[in-house]
């Protein structure tokens, strides 16, 4: 396990791990529920908002420049066209219930952070990390699920390359008054039916080697997906507003 991770990174806030620290402990290996057949497909509920039905990417574009998402799409689901860059919605959108899912390449190749990466950014800016970890240790703040370089998620619930995965995440963003946080972003995430993260608070926007820090930002944002130069696919991507409980 030595070398998964960094030991010259800063320490986290609770002070006792560096951020992508390799001693910090692993997530167990947790086995999801077997799925019946790989290729079924559950459909969003009907008042969900759709990002992505299979069938085109134009509601995406590209992150940096805005121009059309430059992504592969084929039997019914995206894939990373490395070197093309992250891509993002057209729509944006604030707290939330959140479906996507993702496989893994088939063909395995590279370990750690180099198999099968890419990674979800809520709001374009905070990442629940997409990786293939079946059998692919790295370190525990980058596993699949991680809130990266934060959170290791509480299990690795990794199928096999090629198998779909879910991630369902119920999102509250930051909320800031000036340059304050006055509520920093809370995220729970369930994969392949697992909880992963429960009403977790962000440290702060998703870095590489540092500790994140929030920057002030709107209530509403993009869904962002991550170029990381492997063939990740994804599909079934929806939404549905948070809202609270009926007033009488
Ligand atoms: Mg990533």
């Amino acid at each position: 396990m030595g070398n998964l991770g960094y030991d010259d990174t800063p320490f986290l806030p609770d002070g006792k791990w560096r951020v992508h620290d390799s001693t910090r402990p692993q997530p167990p290996i947790v086995t999801p529920g077997a799925a019946c057949c790989d290729c079924v497909l559950v459909g969003p509920p009907s008042d969900a908002v759709i990002l992505f039905e299979g069938t085109d990417l134009s509601g995406w574009v590209s992150k940096a420049d805005g121009s059309p998402a430059a992504w592969k799409v084929e039997n019914g689901y995206m894939e990373v066209v490395p070197g093309t860059g992250y891509i993002q919605t057209k729509e944006q959108f604030g707290d939330c219930q959140l479906h996507i899912e993702f496989a893994a390449p088939t063909e395995i190749k590279g370990e750690s952070q180099g198999r099968g990466n890419s990674g979800v950014f809520l709001m374009g800016a905070y990442e629940v990390q997409v990786l293939d970890c079946y059998d692919n240790p790295t370190y525990p703040d980058g596993t699949t699920g991680a809130l990266y370089g934060q959170f290791p998620p509480l299990a690795n619930a990794c199928r096999k390359p090629g198998e779909w995965q879910t991630y369902d995440i119920i999102w509250e963003g930051p909320r800031f008054e000036g340059e304050t946080v006055v509520r920093p972003a809370r995220i729970t995430v369930i994969f392949n039916g697992v909880l992963l993260h429960y009403a977790t608070e962000l440290i702060g926007k998703t870095t590489h080697r540092e500790v994140g820090v929030y920057e002030p930002h709107p209530e509403v944002g993009p869904l962002a997906l991550q170029d990381h130069g492997d063939l990740v696919r994804f599909r079934n991507i929806w939404y549905r507003p948070l809202k609270g409980y009926p007033e009488g």
